[in-house]
């Protein structure tokens, strides 16, 4: 079977600036895919080539076998795209704002009910409120049902969860599961590194390039061999220590402790008792479980 999206070394310039420096990876039929990367990492500009409104410079991208610049009328309506920003009309209320995709696409809201209704089930109440003046999480559910409301069988939503609180957050990422379970194949970028484990595979990119692509699993297997937690009374002055020692890699903040890299031969003990006769206060280091933000750490410096 063909990948539902296949992407083979695509570059992309603006200017002086390569947004997509050889991009290139598939992602399979009903796959849950993730895009994981930070701030101009060059997600949008993928998904804006995918979604067939712009073309790569050089390389090619086909979703659903079509290419995204020679078949791109034929692929629209295949695909579903919410783009980073909200795709709604925030003066149309609910019903107009759905209404007004279906038409586009030529198809009627009864007919594909059944594919919103886990997503649009919670906007049923209101249908005669404006776009403009839902929560961040109502907004997102509704632009994910106009993306959806044609039927596509690729969905490429460009971080969904931007700016949305957590709680909206974890139920978005189960309606892509509900969603998934029905076949659709999902890309789904992110910079939030906690959502990449609800994917089966991820890419992680940074400035223009892939870093690497697996499951979540096999990104971070292996990360926790040399991995520490530390904390101290006084955390600035700890992190500054830490990265005086030989026998530390590397040291970085992460949530409310450090996460530290250690070099063959790190002792915990020694390390800890060392920093205490320095004059440090209630030291602690003790093994971390590495996550993929240590994998992106350990990548990008
Ligand atoms: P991301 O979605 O990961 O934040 P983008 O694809 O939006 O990344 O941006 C990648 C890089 O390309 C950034 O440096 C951004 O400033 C630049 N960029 C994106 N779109 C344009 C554009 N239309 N013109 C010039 N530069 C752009």
């Amino acid at each position: 079977m063909s990948p539902a999206i296949e992407i083979t070394g695509v570059t992309k310039r603006y200017g002086d600036l390569t947004a997509l420096d050889n991009v290139g990876f598939d992602v399979a039929e009903g796959e849950m895919f993730g895009l994981i990367g930070p701030d101009g990492a060059g997600k949008s500009t993928l998904y804006r080539i995918l979604a067939t409104l712009t073309a790569p410079d050089s390389g090619t991208a086909a979703v659903c076998g079509l290419d995204t610049v020679k078949d791109y009328s034929r692929l629209r309506t295949m695909i579903g795209y919410m783009p980073e920003r909200f795709s709604l009309y925030q003066d149309l209320t609910v019903s107009e704002n759905l209404q007004f995709f279906a038409s586009l696409f030529g198809v009627s809201i009864k007919e594909n009910y059944d594919i919103i209704a886990p997503v649009f089930a919670q906007l049923e109440r209101f249908p005669d409120r404006k776009a403009g003046a839902l929560s961040g999480g109502m907004k997102q559910k509704l632009a994910l049902s106009c993306a959806l409301i044609h039927r596509p069988r690729i969905l490429l939503l460009d971080e969904p969860t931007t700016g949305v609180d957590a709680v909206s957050r974890s139920e978005f990422w189960d309606m892509l599961s509900t969603l998934r379970e029905k076949g659709i194949t999902i890309l789904v970028s992110t910079s939030y590194m906690d959502e990449a484990t609800r994917c089966e595979r991820i890419a992680l990119i940074d400035k223009g390039k892939i870093l690497r692509v697996n499951t979540p699993e096999g990104l971070v297997a292996g990360l926790d061999e040399n991995l520490y937690n530390a904390s101290a009374y006084r955390m600035f002055e700890l992190l500054t220590r830490l990265r005086q020692l030989p026998e530390v890699d590397d040291c970085y903040t992460f949530g409310a402790t450090l996460h530290v890299v250690g070099r063959k031969g790190f002792d915990q003990v020694a390390v800890c008792q060392k920093l205490q006769s320095e004059g440090l206060e209630d030291v602690r280091v003790y093994p971390a479980q590495g996550d993929i933000e240590d994998l992106f750490i350990k990548l990008t410096r």
